[in-house]
C-alpha cells in the first residue's frame, strides 16, 4: 500500500481561516492515502474548524496548542509549538509498522496534487523547490550528479537547509527514531526554524531531491492579503447568524 501522507497545518483566527481551510481541503481531499493534522494555534479546538474538517471528508486529526504571547511578536517564528504539537501527536499515535510521510502545509501556501506524489516516496528526508520565497521567483537546492550541492536563493544563502518549511519531507520512521527533534524557539533566530530542525535528522548530502532533480516548482509561499474590514459596522446589524 502507498505510504500515507501526513500534513501538519498550524491555522489561526482571523478573518481569512475559514477561506484558506476551505482552499486547503479542496486540494488536499483529491490526494490518496492522505492524513491531515490540523493544529490550531487557540487554547481549544474550535466548533467552527471542527465542523469545516468534518465536512470535508477528509481523514484528520485536529488539535491545538496555543502560541504563549511572548512569543507572539514581528520577527519571531510563527507556528513552532502547533508543528511540535502535531510531532508528538505523530510519536504517541504511529508506530515502526506505519508507512508515511510527514509535510509542513502553512494554511496560506499553494499545493499542485503532484507534489504529494513527488515526497510520497520520501525514505529519509526530501527536499524541491518551492516558489514565490527569499525574495526571489523560486528558492531552490542545487543538485549535482543526484545529490544536494547546495542552495539557490534569495535570502541568507549561509543557512545549512536554504529551504522553506514547504521545501522538504520526512519519513516517518525518521521523526519517531529521533523523538529528540523538535522546532525550537530558543536561540533560533528568524527564518532558521528549517535549518534548526533538519540539522537535527539529517545531512545535505544525505538528502533527496524530487521534482525532476528539484527543476519544477510544485509549491508556492503564497501569501494572503489583509482583509480590508474598513466598512464593517460598529455594532451587529445582519439579523441572521452567518457561519464564516
Ligand atoms: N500561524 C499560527 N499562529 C500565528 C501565526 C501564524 O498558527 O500566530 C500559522 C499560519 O496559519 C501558517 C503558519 O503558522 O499556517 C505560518 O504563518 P504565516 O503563513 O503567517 O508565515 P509566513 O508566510 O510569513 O512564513
Ligand atoms: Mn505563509
Amino acid at each position: 500500500a502507498l505510504p500515507f501522507v501526513y500534513a501538519v497545518t498550524p491555522t489561526y483566527n482571523r478573518p481569512v481561516q475559514r477561506a484558506e481551510l476551505t482552499r486547503l481541503g479542496n486540494t488536499f481531499r483529491q490526494v490518496p492515502r492522505f492524513h491531515w493534522i490540523v493544529v490550531e494555534d487557540s487554547s481549544t479546538r474550535t466548533e467552527p474548524v471542527a465542523r469545516l474538517l468534518a465536512r470535508t471528508g477528509i481523514p484528520y486529526t485536529h488539535l491545538n496548542v496555543l502560541t504563549p504571547r511572548r512569543f507572539k511578536r514581528t520577527g519571531m517564528p510563527r507556528a513552532t509549538e502547533q508543528r511540535n504539537g502535531a510531532l508528538s501527536w505523530l510519536r504517541a499515535h504511529r508506530s515502526r509498522k506505519d508507512a508515511g510521510v510527514v509535510f509542513f502545509a502553512d494554511d496560506d501556501n499553494t499545493y499542485s496534487l503532484e507534489l504529494f506524489e513527488e515526497m510520497r516516496s520520501t525514505r529519509g528526508v526530501s527536499v524541491w523547490p518551492v516558489g514565490l520565497v527569499s525574495g526571489r521567483r523560486y528558492e531552490r537546492p542545487i543538485v549535482e550528479k543526484g545529490k544536494v550541492v547546495g542552495w539557490y536563493t534569495g535570502w541568507r544563502p549561509d543557512r545549512p537547509f536554504a529551504t522553506d518549511m514547504a521545501g522538504f519531507a520526512v519519513n516517518l520512521q525518521v521523526i519517531i527514531g529521533s523523538p529528540q527533534a523538535v522546532f525550537k524557539r530558543r536561540g533560533s533566530q528568524p527564518g532558521m526554524q528549517e535549518s534548526d530542525f533538519l540539522k537535527q535528522i539529517t545531512k545535505v548530502g544525505d538528502l533527496e531531491p524530487k521534482a525532476n532533480n528539484c527543476t519544477r516548482v510544485l509549491v508556492w509561499h503564497t501569501r494572503t492579503e489583509k482583509v480590508n474590514l474598513g466598512n464593517e459596522p460598529k455594532h451587529r446589524q445582519d439579523n441572521v447568524l452567518i457561519e464564516w
